[in-house]
């Protein structure tokens, strides 16, 4: 991805730059008061999110397959990715 279009990506929403990183590993610092994962434990980040509308498969959870487009991906397409000290992300 060119420094272009970073940009171009990033400033849809407001912003001037969009931290990169689609691929994770981290570890759990802070699991959370109704979370199955626990303090210490490795994670994958999910790369796409759900579309706010949500179309028939955003509502059954089913991001990957999104019918509308509208969906979003950390690092790639409107939200910051996974490249930084420390990220939250829902589960
Ligand atoms: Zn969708």
């Amino acid at each position: 991805m060119s420094k272009s279009s970073r940009a171009s990506t990033a400033g849809r929403l407001g912003k001037t730059r969009l931290v990169l990183g689609h691929e994770s590993l981290g570890r759990v610092v802070d699991p959370g008061p109704n979370s199955a994962l626990q303090k210490g434990d490795l994670v994958a980040g999910i790369v796409r999110r759900p579309d706010r509308v949500p179309c028939s498969n955003c509502a059954v959870g089913e991001w990957d397959m999104c019918r509308n487009g509208q969906y979003t991906e950390r690092g790639i397409k409107k939200i910051d990715g996974f490249m930084s000290e420390r990220w939250r992300i829902e589960p």
